[in-house]
């Protein structure tokens, strides 16, 4: 069974145009609208949402200069994003769930590195846009990465 995400239209207002893509960490699903329809544990990889030009531009103000997510305004039915396969759920009796820890820690390091200029070239508007909303997040959400700075714990 193929389930390999595919581009979806403006998370804000279903026009298929799309401009700019952002990309998340799972856990970020809870923020977003419907986001409790989802099961964000179960989700592997990362999840993208789009935007519409005219809606990116609001959502670059919003995020840079206002200072506040657009997340709860992203209809997660707009995200694309790889579900673990149904079938495993059913024929695995520990029903083990991906581990996030990686991929949060990489998406915060990233976004750590943009927000302190830290990068080989100046970072994009989306670039800086996506740093911000990945750190609110996962620090909203108290994502384990959010605690210890992304270093890897001595549990692994
Ligand atoms: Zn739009």
């Amino acid at each position: 069974m193929y389930t390999g995400k595919t581009e979806k239209p403006c998370c804000l207002c279903d026009d298929p145009g799309i401009d700019h893509r952002i990309d998340l960490p799972p856990r970020a699903i809870q923020q977003c609208k419907h986001g409790d329809a989802i099961a964000w544990q179960d989700v592997v990889g990362e999840v993208s949402i789009y935007f519409c030009s005219r809606d990116w531009e609001t959502v670059r103000d919003l995020v840079l200069e206002t200072g506040m997510t657009p997340l709860p305004r992203c209809n997660v039915a707009r995200a694309s994003f790889d579900l673990r396969e149904d079938f495993e759920a059913f024929t695995s009796r520990t029903r083990e769930e991906p581990d996030q820890h990686p991929i949060e820690r990489r998406f915060w390091r990233e976004s750590k590195r943009v927000l302190d200029g830290d990068t080989e070239y100046p970072p994009s508007d989306r670039d800086r846009v996506q740093a911000r909303i990945v750190t609110w997040a996962l620090s909203d959400l108290e994502a384990p990465v959010a605690e210890t700075g992304g270093e890897p714990t001595s549990a692994e």
